[in-house]
């Protein structure tokens, strides 16, 4: 059993005893499939941020623990990858059909899923959570709500 101290935080933290579930998910052409785990998404909030790369790539966002997310096809090296300004965020598109599963932070334990990506989601569903990305300093930070 982990101490507190020892496990990451999320920027948006699962509730204490939270059921826990798989979910799939994957790119538009299938080159690309994904697992990863995380308590009910309709739930919890669902991270609707108004940043440049968050609006333009249509990002609805969940977290979950980087050794919580897998592929189960494909693999980050088949992916393409796009950084920009000092953010330290690898943003992971499919090469064939575009698709943005979510973006990566390497310096951190958790990683970032697009929820538009989730097999059979229902996006009306999701309780969507503002956040104003767009004025932090240098783009989206890595705590929700919270400028680096
Ligand atoms: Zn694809």
């Amino acid at each position: 059993m982990a101490t507190p101290s020892e496990v990451p935080s999320l920027p948006v933290p699962w509730p204490e005893n939270a059921e826990i579930k798989v979910y799939t998910g994957g790119c538009h052409c299938k080159a690309i499939r994904y697992e990863f785990s995380h308590p009910d998404i309709y739930s919890m909030p669902v991270v609707n941020c108004n940043c440049t790369i968050c609006e333009n790539r249509g990002y609805l966002n969940v977290f979950t623990y980087a050794k919580d997310f897998r592929f189960t096809k494909g693999s980050a090296d088949d992916m393409t990858t796009y950084a920009f300004g000092d953010c330290k965020i690898i943003h992971r598109f499919c090469p064939t059909c575009g698709t943005s599963i979510g973006p990566t932070f390497p310096a951190k334990a958790f990683v970032v899923v697009n929820t538009r990506t989730i097999d059979d989601i229902d996006i009306q569903k999701l309780q969507l959570k503002p956040v104003d990305g767009k004025s932090w300093p240098s783009g989206p930070g890595t705590k929700v709500g919270e400028a680096k």
